[in-house]
């Protein structure tokens, strides 16, 4: 293959559905590449359950080293027990690398038919505090305590990032997400940076709305929001709610975004229910893929991905059964590498 550059990319294939979505997805990448003559090396690493039982660490140092030296990594997604066990390593790496922003756009694909048509929202979230700090304690047995961590600094950061996206990509609306009237403080504070940084982009209309009836307006008129600000917790949640007025956790793309790394996963979990068994769609994947092409400066490549994602889904022939179709994994890759013939 001539390829005039390549990039090293710091693979986490992941686990459950994980090592499915990823191999598809490297599938469409190194075929995109090969037509527009970018080249990639993928270097591969486990982390959590697996990595602990080959290396005795859950993320190994060399996963660590890998990050820092490529700067970019695609990462599929991998499983945090419920209750004992490990401490989740998506979140572990946002802290480490601070990775602050969480980027999560929802968009619908072209032919796929969703409970709402032409949904175009971006929900961005804080990243690296709230609850998911993850500093809990016991303080007597059936007492136990979980700490909401709320900075100016971390506030003001990600507000700053929202209105600079805001900016630059000619969105309107702004809506800070919270719950400022029971957690006066905390969300309080929020409140304060979101609205300190929103009077500096007089072009973005800025709003605040509250996380519970939140939910109820974007199930009554999604269509209302543009930009939803959140701290860690709500994005979390609001994130899987939105991803379904497009057709499900399958489809949804993630960037977490640091001044110095990036790490690209999807929205959805590890799937337990259908790993291995050829059923996941790797869209989410592959999207998140297409973002982190358009962050290193791939453009080309990344809109014969996306163009060829999209006449799949409007041929509506070769689809996963999240989406209504019969096809596979495997199938489905396949079809999205034989649609960039034609785009
Ligand atoms: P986590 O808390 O780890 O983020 P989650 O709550 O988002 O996980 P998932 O593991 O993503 O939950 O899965 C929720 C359900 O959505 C699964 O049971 C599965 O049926 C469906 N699902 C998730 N991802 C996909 C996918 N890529 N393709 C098809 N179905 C999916």
């Amino acid at each position: 293959m001539v390829t005039s550059r390549t990039h090293a990319i710091t693979l986490i294939p992941g686990d459950g559905i994980g090592p499915e979505v990823s191999a598809a997805v490297v599938r469409i990448v190194e075929a995109a590449g090969a037509a527009t003559e970018v080249g990639f090396e993928w270097h591969r690493f486990a982390a959590g359950a697996e990595a602990f039982e080959r290396f005795g660490e859950y993320i190994p140092q060399a996963l660590y080293r890998s990050i820092e030296e490529n700067k970019v990594a695609l990462k599929g997604p991998v499983t945090t027990p419920v209750g004992g066990g490990f401490s989740s390593i998506n979140v572990t790496l946002r802290q480490k690398f601070e990775l602050f922003a969480n980027f999560r756009p929802v968009k619908n694909l072209p032919g796929l038919k969703t409970r709402y048509p032409g949904i175009d929202l971006v929900i961005v979230r804080e990243n690296t505090e709230d609850l998911y700090a993850g500093l809990e304690h016991e303080i007597v047995p059936g007492v136990v305590q979980s700490l909401k961590i709320i900075t100016e600094k971390a506030s003001t950061r990600i507000a700053e990032f929202a209105f600079a996206y805001a900016r630059k990509h000619g969105r309107k609306k702004i809506h800070a997400i919270h719950k400022a009237n029971i957690m006066k403080l905390s969300d309080g504070l929020f409140l304060r940076c979101c609205r300190g940084v929103a009077v500096t982009y007089p072009e973005v209309t800025y709003a605040e709305h509250i996380v519970d009836n939140t939910c109820m307006q974007l199930v009554m008129n999604p269509y209302q929001y543009d930009i939803l600000l959140t701290e860690n917790l709500y994005g979390d949640i609001l994130s899987d709610l939105c991803s379904a007025f497009v057709g499900g956790l399958g489809l949804v793309p993630g960037a977490n975004l640091g001044t110095e790394c990036a790490i690209f996963e999807a929205v959805h979990g590890s799937a337990p229910d259908i790993a291995g068994k050829d059923l996941a769609n790797p869209t989410a994947l592959l999207q998140s893929a297409v973002l982190m092409l358009h962050h290193i400066q791939e453009k080309e490549t990344a809109e014969r991905i996306q163009a060829a994602l999209e006449k799949v889904y409007e041929d509506g022939k070769v689809l996963t059964k999240d989406v209504g179709g019969t096809s596979g994994t495997t199938a489905f890759g396949d079809a999205v590498i034989a649609a960039m013939e034609s785009v």
